[in-house]
Formats: structure tokens, C-alpha cells, sequence
């Protein structure tokens, strides 16, 4: 599990000192989807970036199975992202040059145990456009080919910063669908930051920030498919 205790994290801009994450202790149980939810400027990239070990914390402590951030070096760090995280972003930040085998191979390089490419490239339903550059594809496409890119690593933990947010409804239904799949299959830790509040409704736990600081959390007993969340 991810274990936060106590973490803080501010940021000076300028003559401004914003202070993005307060005192925020949570736990991220294994193996299930946790989402959080919060209006713009709430925290919640902050929080997924700490925890992802992009960004230091300022306060508290942050352990992640027997692994506790703060003590690690920056060579630590990175090892741990390695080991541990897969990361998918609203952008999907493919690499433009790169088709679509080459942008999900990049993952594979980065780990020591990675999954098939072809087995996970068909389970996103992207091998027949293995050969494309990411131009040549829908948005929906290109988050697929992501999450196949963060997936091949087999890492514990898939964190993903509004992965629907750049999508329409049926598509984004989909890429949640998968994200589930991924969960059932691979029993990996699935955190989704979004703005959409029926996708809490697919969650096993649900979080929720305003102004840097968790103000709810609940979990829930049954979960709707993705396919079913009300899509706001
Ligand atoms: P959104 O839903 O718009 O993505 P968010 O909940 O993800 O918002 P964060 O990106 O975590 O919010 O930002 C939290 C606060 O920290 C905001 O006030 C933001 O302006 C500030 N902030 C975030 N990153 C930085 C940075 N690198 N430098 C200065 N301030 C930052
Ligand atoms: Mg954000």
C-alpha cells in the first residue's frame, strides 16, 4: 500500500508561496482503483506527482510497501519510479517521431521484467497499428497506446493524471474500461486524478482534495462499471 503521512508540499513563485498539499494522510490500498477528485488548483497532480517520486515533499513521510520516499537519494528515487510507477497523462505525451511499437517499447526498456509487447499492444486493442506515428491516430488511440507504454513495464502502481480529460464520453468509457481491465488482470494499483465526479463510482476508494487538503474519503462497496458512470 501507499502510506502518506503527514505530507506537505509548497511552491514559491515569485514573491507567492502557494502551498499545494497540507497535512495530507491517506492511504492507496494495493491492488485497487482509487480516484481523486478536487476542483483546479486542489492538489491533486501535486499529491500524484509525490507520490510518483517527480517531485520531493516538503513535510511528512510517504512509504510505498517497504520503500520510504524521503530517505531515498535522487539515484533512489529514480529507481524507485523504475521499479515501481507507470504514469499516463491527459496529453499522452508520445514520443511524435516514434510509431506506435517504438513509443510502448521505450517502456519496455525502462524495466526489468516487462510484459510482452505484442500481448499488451493486443490487449489495447493497438497491434494492427503498431507500425503508425501518433498523428495518424484518434486521441483515444494515442491514450491507449499510452497506457500501453506505462503498462509494458508491469509496474505495481499506474498513476494517471486525468486520462480522460482530453476524450469524449464513449471514448473516454473506454480507456476507464481498460484502466479496470488492467486492475483485474495485473492486480495493479490504479490512481485516477479527474475532474469527472460518476468516476468516483467505479473507484474502490475515492478521495477527495479542496485547497491542498483531503476533505472526504469513502469507499465503496459495490462498483459501477466504467461503461455506466455518469459522465459529467
Ligand atoms: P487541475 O485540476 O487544474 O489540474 P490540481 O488539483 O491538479 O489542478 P495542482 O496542479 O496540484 O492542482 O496545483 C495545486 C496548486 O499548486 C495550485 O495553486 C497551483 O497553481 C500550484 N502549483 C502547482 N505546480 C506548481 C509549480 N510548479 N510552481 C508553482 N505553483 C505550482
Ligand atoms: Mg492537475
Amino acid at each position: 500500500a501507499i502510506e502518506l503521512t503527514n505530507v506537505s508540499k509548497s511552491y514559491q513563485s515569485g514573491e507567492v508561496h502557494v502551498q499545494a498539499v497540507k497535512n495530507v494522510t491517506t492511504t492507496i490500498p494495493e491492488s485497487k482503483i482509487v480516484t481523486i477528485l478536487g476542483p483546479s488548483g486542489s492538489g491533486k497532480s501535486t499529491l500524484l506527482n509525490l507520490v510518483g517520486g517527480i517531485e520531493p515533499h516538503d513535510e511528512g513521510s510517504i512509504q510505498v510497501n517497504d520503500v520510504t520516499l524521503e530517505k531515498l537519494k535522487r539515484k533512489g528515487v529514480t529507481e524507485y519510479r523504475r521499479q515501481n510507477i507507470g504514469f499516463i497523462f491527459q496529453q499522452y505525451n508520445l514520443i511524435s517521431t516514434l510509431t506506435v511499437e517504438e513509443n510502448v517499447e521505450v517502456g519496455r526498456y525502462l524495466s526489468q521484467n516487462p510484459l510482452d509487447m505484442k500481448d499488451v499492444l493486443e490487449k489495447v486493442r493497438m497491434w494492427d497499428k503498431k507500425d503508425k506515428f501518433p498523428y495518424q491516430l484518434s486521441g483515444g488511440e494515442q491514450q491507449r497506446v499510452a497506457i500501453a507504454r506505462a503498462l509494458v513495464k508491469n509496474p505495481n502502481i499506474l498513476l494517471c493524471d486525468e486520462p480522460t480529460g482530453a476524450l469524449d464520453e464513449h471514448t473516454g468509457k473506454n480507456i476507464l474500461s481498460l484502466l479496470k481491465f488492467v486492475n483485474d488482470t495485473y492486480h495493479t494499483t490504479v490512481c485516477i486524478i479527474t475532474h469527472n465526479q460518476g468516476i468516483g463510482d467505479m473507484a474502490h476508494k475515492v478521495i477527495r482534495m479542496a485547497s491542498g487538503e483531503i476533505v472526504e474519503e469513502h469507499w465503496n462497496d459495490e462498483l459501477i462499471d466504467p461503461e455506466q458512470v455518469t459522465w459529467a
